[in-house]
This record gives structure tokens, sequence and C-alpha cells, in this order.
């Protein structure tokens, strides 16, 4: 039987804010991705998704429980299944052990960010590629770092350097959240993912060495179309590692975030009392990790879509040579967090992460992205990822810019 004609069995894992859009997004595109499964640790996250579905799309998904740690439960599950994808959007401490059930069921896999042990505040790649041997001998596709950044961002620069440069010298990576809750303070995505990103030390590459600075020692302002002028400050960010591995000639490359005063005066001030440490302390005869406590007070992710307003602008600023000439160019992609939740119940920060890891695996069942081993989105053809893109909500734009012109406000 042909791809085109077989009806494949999609299984999701993670039921929170990205696990939501994606599971929405797949069910807008049905006849592709089949019979689709959303399984979780909490069942009835799942269920709730299921529901909503139902009542919006009247498309049913299955659902079903399962502890992502647990690599032979995984493994029940898959076969049960029949699975022809995993899409993991459960949290990054569990990509390693769907990695290794997806190997031992010869199933392609997909993930949104990069490993992390939850003992040490450090992600990299090295783990997840050390797997690419075994998931060539199963002949199988890992894609890793489909959301938005990693994922469309790296797409952005595969994109920028195949059709308007020949060298890509510098890269300024741009994440503006311009979103307000309401609340004074809350994170976008699970909040212990993201505050040991933010209270982690900077680091961008520069000549080929990785350069490391405090905490948001290095902040910029800079114009983000549609939004304004934000306050941006540099952070690490994972897609770096592969893009220095991927892009000609690069000489330089940084990643700025934007972040309102409040949320950076809370977050100095949980870390002074040691509210973001991961190691266990004793409460009252009880083991607890603050980062674990503190993202049990603060607001579900999940929760903000509907109090959500104001907008989002992820894109790459990238400097480089065309036929001798030096060249500016600017790609972004504006999301708007009313309209996100209008469609599929999420506020700006899950959409923009779930619509891609849709498409990623979209494009992984349609075989227009395929190969074996594990992949970084900038290996594969940006052009189909770029038209799903404008698509399937997430429309983009270039802006060409003079040789010296910033977007930077000096
Ligand atoms: P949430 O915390 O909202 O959701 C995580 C889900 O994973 C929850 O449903 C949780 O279940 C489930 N989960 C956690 N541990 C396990 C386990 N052992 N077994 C099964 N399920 C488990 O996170 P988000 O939806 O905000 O983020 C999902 C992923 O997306 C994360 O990896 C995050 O880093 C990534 N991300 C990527 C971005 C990008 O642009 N690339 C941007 C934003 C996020 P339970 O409720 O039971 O705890």
């Amino acid at each position: 039987m042909s791809n085109q004609s077989k009806k494949f069995n999609t299984l999701i894992i993670g039921a929170g804010g990205v696990g939501n859009v994606v599971a929405f997004k797949c069910a807008m595109n049905v006849q592709t991705f089949g019979n689709i499964t959303l399984a979780s640790r909490t069942l009835n996250k799942c269920d709730t998704i299921a529901s909503n579905i139902k009542n919006k799309l009247d498309v049913t998904l299955n659902t079903a429980k399962v502890d992502a740690d647990n690599v032979s439960e995984l493994v029940k599950l898959i076969k049960e299944l029949k699975a022809d994808i995993v899409i993991n959007v459960a949290l990054p401490y569990q990509d390693l052990t769907i990695m290794d059930a997806c190997i031992k069921t010869g199933v392609n896999y997909l993930d949104t960010a990069n490993y992390e042990h939850p003992d040490s505040a450090k992600f990299e790649y090295k783990e997840q590629w050390a797997r690419d041997d075994e998931f060539k001998k199963a002949n199988i596709m890992g894609l890793l770092g489909s959301g938005f950044d990693p994922g469309v961002t790296n797409v952005f620069c595969a994109y920028a350097q195949k059709h308007y440069f020949d060298e890509i010298h510098t890269i300024d990576i741009l994440d503006c959240n311009a979103g307000d809750h309401g609340y004074a303070f809350a994170t976008n995505f699970n909040p212990e993912i993201n505050l040991r990103e933010v209270s982690a030390k900077g680091r961008y590459w520069e000549n080929g060495k990785w350069i490391e600075t405090e905490p948001m020692a290095i902040k910029q302002v800079w114009d983000y179309p549609e939004i304004g002028a934000k306050d941006s400050y540099l952070l690490y960010h994972e897609e770096m590692e592969s893009l220095v591995k991927h892009i000609k000639g690069l000489k330089r490359i940084r990643f700025f975030m934007t972040f309102g005063e409040s949320y950076l005066t809370h977050m100095k001030c949980l870390e002074n009392v040691g509210m973001l440490g991961i190691k266990e302390v004793e409460h009252k005869g009880q083991k607890i990790v603050p980062m674990e406590f503190l993202a049990t007070l603060l607001p579900d992710p999940a929760s903000l879509g509907e109090r959500t307003t104001g907008k989002t602008n992820i894109g790459i600023f990238a400097k480089g040579i065309k036929d001798g000439e030096e060249k500016t160019i600017y790609i972004y992609q504006v999301s708007d967090h009313q309209k996100c939740y209008e469609e599929v119940m999420s506020q700006g920060v899950s959409y923009t992460t779930g619509v891609p890891a849709m498409i990623g695996a979209k494009l992984m069942l349609e075989q227009k992205w395929e190969g074996s081993g594990v992949f970084n989105m900038e290996q594969l053809n940006p052009d189909i990822f770029m038209e799903e893109l404008n698509k399937q909500g997430l429309p983009w734009r270039v802006l060409e810019l003079g040789a010296d012109e910033t977007r930077e406000i000096k």
C-alpha cells in the first residue's frame, strides 16, 4: 500500500499547552494523521482535550495513560496502537526514553526540545545525536526540535541560506513575546523548563568558540515589526548548537529573548531566596525540590490562553554575502494570542510550538521529509515546511534590508 492511501496511526505524548495545540492541529489534518491517540501521565487532561476537539471539530481522538519515563510501558502502547509516528510533546526529561522506545519498535520520532537531565539544568543534543546509529539501524527517522525555537528558527536559517545568501556571516535569533496575561508573574510554557532556561548563564558563538556571559548580562533593544521596541536579553538557546554545524561560513550566532521588568524582578527575587533551586531540600520532614514546588504554585501555562492578549514575533536577523555583495534580511512570524485561543484554545506560545510540531510530523508521514537517523530541522528541505507554515496558521515575512540597516535600536 502506498503511503498516500494508508491510514496512519499517530501517537502524541504530553497533554500540556503544546500537546493541546498538536492534538487540535493533527485533528484539523486528520486525513494525514488518521487515528490519533493523545497519551500523557494524567489521563483526564487527555480526555478534556479530546472532548474539546470533538466539540469544536467533530473529530474523535483516542486517549491513553502512559508514564513516558518507562520504556517498556511506552513500547507496549506504541505496539498496541501500531503507531506510525510518535510526537513527543511531554517534557525534555522524557526525550531519551521515548527515543529508545521508538528504536525498539521501529517507529519514527519527533520532539520540540532537546534532552535535559532533571538533576542538571544543562540541555544539549549530545545524547540524542548519539542515537543516530541506532535510528539508522532501525531505519527510522528522528526529527529533533520541531517547535518554533528550536524549529521554525532553524528552518528560517536554512531558507535564508538556500535562497538569499552564498554565505551567512551573522545570525541573531529574536524571540519577542509581547503578550499580557494579567498576572504579576507566570510562565508561558512549563514553568520549570522556562525558569531553568532563563536563569542559566548566557552563551553565544563567535569565530568558532562559545562565549559565556552571566545570566541576562547582555541587553539590547530591538524594534519588532507589528510590536515595537522591546528590551531583549542574550540567552543560550539550543538551536544554536546545531546551526553552528550546518550553516556555511557562519562567524557569529546569538539568541535574544524579550522580558518585561516585572518578570525579571520576580525571577531575581525567587532566585535570591532559593526558589529556583533544583536540588532537594527538607521541609518539615518532607523532601521537596524548590523549583518543582514553585511550578505547583504558578498558574498552569495551559490556563493562560483565555486571558492572554498581544502578539508574539519570532524571527532571524541574518547578514552575509550574495554574489559578492553584502546583504541583510529579517525573516519573522507574528502571532496574535487571542486569535490562537479562538482557534485551538491555547495562547500563542503553545500555538507557535504546536503547529510546527504537527507540520514536521505531517511531512514525515507524507514522506516529504525522510531519511534514517536523527536530524535537526535545518538539514531538511526548508521550502515545503515554509509553505506549510503559511497554510497552517503561521504566516511569515521576509524583509530585505539595506546591507548596513539594522532593527536594533542603539
Ligand atoms: P506542560 O508542562 O504544559 O505539559 C507537559 C505534559 O507532559 C503534561 O501533560 C505532563 O503530564 C506530561 N508529562 C510530563 N512527564 C510525563 C511523563 N513522565 N509521562 C507522560 N507524560 C508526562 O509543557 P508544555 O506543553 O508547555 O511544553 C511541552 C514541551 O514543549 C516541552 O518539552 C517544552 O520544553 C517544549 N517547548 C518547546 C518550544 C519550542 O519552541 N521549541 C517552546 C515551548 C515549549 P502531567 O500533567 O501529568 O504532569
